[in-house]
């Protein structure tokens, strides 16, 4: 009878959920010892091949590095020490890093747990779409517009199956952090965020001859998107410039920032040769006004990337303008991160302005259509 019931929770399992993605979870924690706790079902374990039990509703089991094998315990009790271990079911985990110490954070599906160069990979095997739930909320949050919600679900999975090759060589696809998409969440607060990656199930951003697209997103493009090529030095297909109405009276649209005249001066002088020697351009170092954004500050001809100045400084964007202010330099600047691609802030405005997933994508991405994955 159990087995019975094991099949077709795992056909259930499979028949809703058509993919699974391998999510490299805490991978830049380099993690040595961590805990399980379940608190919302049970998951069975299997190490090294060998069914060890399960572990039921309020129970934990932690997982330390031990002369290179996996040591597990269970209830303080040590069970044994194993090379692999699968946690499997399809319910939500609470994880906490005991070493290093982490903030303990909640995902969904199932696990597997490797030793591999002094160090424990951890594997979240997750359906794509409980993956993007908590994609969406670590990336954008709880309380946005129902479209907006609609059209990060399409970029998210659209970069998710575009890059799922990216940590091949980790021994997964994607890990959780910036580097391909934050994952830290998982559903707590927003209900609407499995509303709409189910509104748009498998639905992806591709060109013309079904070619998935370079989904890029940042916070605020501060009313004009970002030429990929101020960022990367090349261009990008389908992400193209142009001037976005719809950010600019947003939360983030505009900040300021004061940086000592020195620093500034000692940056451009050391590191690109300005030259203070002319003095009509000293007389210009603090002063730089443009209305568009530009890849470069003051001139091209002094090869001063905007998008330097900005990781120099930590700066919001590289979209600002500068002048003197006493011994410093006020830097105003408009939105916030590279700005390629979609504009989150635009698109929730859109989506309140009464736009749809399908018209705020199209209005970022140029000669791309919506697509079901599974025609592709
Ligand atoms: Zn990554
Ligand atoms: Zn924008």
């Amino acid at each position: 009878m159990k087995w019975i019931v094991t099949c077709v929770l795992i056909m259930f399992f499979f028949l809703g959920n058509s993919q699974v993605m391998n999510i490299g979870i805490l991978h830049t924690h380099k993690v040595k010892s961590v805990q399980f706790d379940y608190n919302e079902s049970s998951y069975e374990i299997i190490a090294d091949g060998a069914n060890i039990g399960r572990i039921e509703y309020g129970g934990s089991a932690r997982i330390t590095l031990s002369n290179g094998k996996l040591q597990l315990k269970v209830k303080d009790e040590i069970i044994g020490s194993y090379a692999k271990i699968h946690l499997n079911g399809s319910g939500i985990l609470s994880i906490t890093s005991k070493s290093p110490s982490v903030r303990q954070r909640s995902h969904q599906d199932a696990f597997t747990l490797t030793a591999k160069s002094n160090r424990i990979t951890i594997v979240n095997r997750v359906s794509l779409e409980n993956y993007l739930s908590g994609v969406i909320e670590s990336e954008a949050g709880g309380g946005r517009h129902p479209e907006y919600y609609k059209v990060q679900a399409l970029m998210s999975r659209t970069y998710a199956l575009r890059n799922r090759n990216r940590h091949k060589a980790d021994g997964f696809s994607l890990c959780d952090g910036v580097h391909c998409q934050a994952y830290h969440n998982r559903l707590r607060f927003t209900p609407e965020i499995r509303t709409a990656v189910k509104a748009t199930k498998g639905e992806v951003l591709c060109n013309q001859v079904g070619k998935l697209v370079a989904t890029y997103f940042s916070a605020n493009c501060g009313g004009q998107v970002c030429d990929a090529s101020h960022v990367w030095n090349n261009s990008v297909a389908h992400v193209e410039t142009f001037k976005d109405t719809f950010c600019i009276h947003t939360k983030q649209a505009t900040w300021t920032k004061k940086v000592s005249q020195y620093a500034w001066k000692s940056f451009l002088v050391n590191r690109y040769g300005y030259p203070v020697g002319d003095s009509v351009m000293n007389a210009r170092i603090y002063s730089f006004e443009s209305e568009d954004r530009s890849a470069f500050y003051i001139h091209p001809s002094l090869g001063i990337p905007m998008r330097d100045l900005r990781f120099k400084f930590g700066l919001k964007s590289a979209f600002f303008n500068t002048r003197p202010s006493g011994d410093q330099v006020l830097i105003s600047g408009h939105g916030f991160g590279h700005g390629v691609g979609l504009c989150q802030e635009g698109a929730m405005s859109m989506g309140n302005k009464g736009y749809n997933y399908r018209q705020i994508a199209l209005y970022y991405f140029t000669g791309v259509s919506i697509r079901s994955y599974s025609d592709l």
